[in-house]
């Protein structure tokens, strides 16, 4: 290829290129509103109603080596749901998963679910158009998810659960939904959730230790930061690494296991409380700090929410504690208590952090 040729080609090239990137991001666009077309229709809605919520994994999942975050843009524009308004929450999931789009109206309870069948995008915008529903997602599937409508219509709930409606993002989403759909449900809480998965009671432990942290050692000034040495791990540790940025990349979290007898023996020895870990918080200028371990104390939040001697359905037991717990999210002291409170300097700090060294041993809590 001589010079003229190859400059040919190049100009070629990059009159394409941003051709084709904008087909594609267009045709994700055009997903995300067909995804809204069909839950508008579905769930009986009209754009800007605030009893709808969108969850989905758009802008996480990836369909080959296209991300996705184009199809908010769609669902954005025909729904009106969005970010600002709580109302459009992106929930984590890793790239290789499906691409979903779940709408919930809090006014009927019912919830649409779909997830996409990443080949149907292989085509030009106009052929993309011309695709019906049932071409563009593999699964469309409705439900009712009102947990106090599923309590009371039990073979509908067993449905939804056991017959994965929603492939295997029944207790994600439905947890989710109606905790959402509480009138004291805040967007702090909901956005560490999304980062977790799911709302379980264990994530809800970790609002309630944060606000019992915060309350008792709260942060002063701009020197400070909170740290976390988790041990043992459970989901309460999430809910940490969004709200203090204590994230394990930055040393703001070190996450520990511990052997099951370790467990049994720290219940006895601190009168059924679990530890639930070691929190400082530090201060950089000074290389300093104060540790509290706290424990947290699960017997007492199962007789608090009645969700000691379950009786319902399985797949309810959990769901109803996340609602119920929600009575004890600013009273975390209903099931949090001090352990060991201590002075940390740098010194102590590394051995906390350091892998040969046991981080309840050099609290001295076990
Ligand atoms: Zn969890």
């Amino acid at each position: 290829m001589n010079i003229k040729e190859k400059k040919f080609v190049l100009a070629l090239i990059l009159a394409i290129m941003p051709g084709v990137a904008l087909a594609e991001s267009t045709i994700m666009e055009e997903l995300g509103s067909k995804a809204a077309k069909a839950a508008m229709d579905q769930l009986k809605f009209e754009k800007g109603d605030s009893n709808i919520l969108v969850l989905t994994d758009a802008g996480y999942a990836q369909i080959g080596d296209q991300t996705t975050q184009r199809a908010l843009k769609g669902i954005m524009t025909e729904t009106g749901a969005n970010e600002g308004d709580g109302n459009l929450l992106r929930v984590l999931r890793p790239y290789f998963k499906p691409l979903w789009f779940f709408f919930f109206n809090k006014s009927t309870g019912e919830a649409v679910y779909m997830q996409v069948d990443g080949k149907s995008l292989n085509k030009s915008l106009e052929e993309f158009k011309a695709l019906s529903d049932d071409q563009v997602f593999s699964k469309i599937s409705k439900a009712n998810v009102d947990l106090n409508y599923m309590l009371n219509h039990t073979d509908e709930g067993n449905a939804t659960f056991n017959k994965a409606a929603f492939n295997g993002n029944e207790f994600s989403l439905v947890s989710i939904a109606n905790i959402w759909a509480q009138p004291e449900s805040t967007f702090d809480f909901l956005q560490a959730t999304c980062f977790h998965d799911h709302l379980c009671p264990g994530v809800t432990s970790g609002y309630m230790l944060a606000k019992y942290m915060e309350d008792k050692l709260p942060i002063t000034n701009s020197s400070e930061s909170y740290k976390v040495v988790a041990i043992p791990q459970w989901c309460k540790d999430d809910l940490m690494q969004i709200r203090w940025d204590a994230t394990p990349g930055k040393s703001g979290m070190f996450v520990m296991a511990l052997t099951d007898a370790e467990k049994s023996a720290l219940k006895a020895k601190y009168n059924q409380t679990d530890v639930a870990g070691i929190y400082i918080r530090w201060n950089d200028t000074a290389k300093q700090g104060d540790a509290l371990v706290l424990g947290f104390n699960w017997t007492s939040m199962y007789g608090l929410t009645g969700t000691a001697n379950w009786k319902g359905p399985s797949w309810a037991s959990k769901l109803v504690m996340d609602v119920r717990m929600m009575d004890y999210w600013n009273k975390p002291e209903v099931a949090v208590t001090t352990l060991k409170e201590f002075k940390v300097d740098s010194g102590k700090l590394a051995m906390l952090q350091n892998a040969g060294m046991h981080p309840l041993k050099v609290a001295g809590v076990l």
